[in-house]
């Protein structure tokens, strides 16, 4: 079943579209209501060869609905149990203070950075290097540095 990824990051960046443009089919419902993602969504994907457990998560935020916590419970535990992190964030916005409040509670873990709708902030699909290590741009919903994701993925293996 290959090594296990963890998505997670604030609510509506992206993540469940994420999984699904990895997956190649709507595992995961995407929609703008922020707390749409409630379990943990487990898909077992061959990326370019390379066997992963892709776990899609809550959106982590503060809230007062109970269930959207126990979700976020969840996405916690998801995140101990992985062997890398993907962090996502809005590209428009960049890492805000919110991020780096949630990045510095992430367990000590392999992570990578990732600036979702590079489509929305004018932005062509790269990987670089930035403050929080190397940082892929991409947008799931185009599909733009899907490739690049999977190289970097493959270079964690
Ligand atoms: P999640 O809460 O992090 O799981 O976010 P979703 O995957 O549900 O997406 C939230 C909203 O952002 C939806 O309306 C998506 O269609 C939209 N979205 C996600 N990724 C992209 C992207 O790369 N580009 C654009 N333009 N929209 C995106
Ligand atoms: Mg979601």
């Amino acid at each position: 079943e290959g090594m296990t990824v963890a998505i997670v990051g604030q609510p509506n960046v992206g993540k469940s579209t994420l999984l699904n443009a990895l997956a190649g089919y709507e595992a995961a419902i995407v929609s703008e209501q922020a707390g749409t993602t409630r379990d943990p969504l487990r898909e077992h994907l061959l990326l370019d060869g390379l066997p992963l457990t892709i776990v899609d998560t809550a959106g982590l935020r503060d809230t007062e609905d109970a269930i959207e916590r126990e979700g976020i419970r969840r996405a916690w535990q998801a995140l101990e149990k992985a062997e890398l992190a993907l962090f996502l964030v809005d590209d428009r916005e960049g890492v805000t203070d919110a991020d780096r409040a949630l990045l510095a509670r992430l367990p000590a873990m392999p992570r990578l950075l990732l600036r979702n709708k590079c489509d929305l902030a004018g932005q062509a699909a790269a990987l670089d290097s930035g403050e929080q290590g190397q940082e892929l741009r991409l947008s799931a919903k185009a599909g733009l540095g899907l490739d690049l994701l999977v190289q970097a993925l493959k270079a964690q293996a």
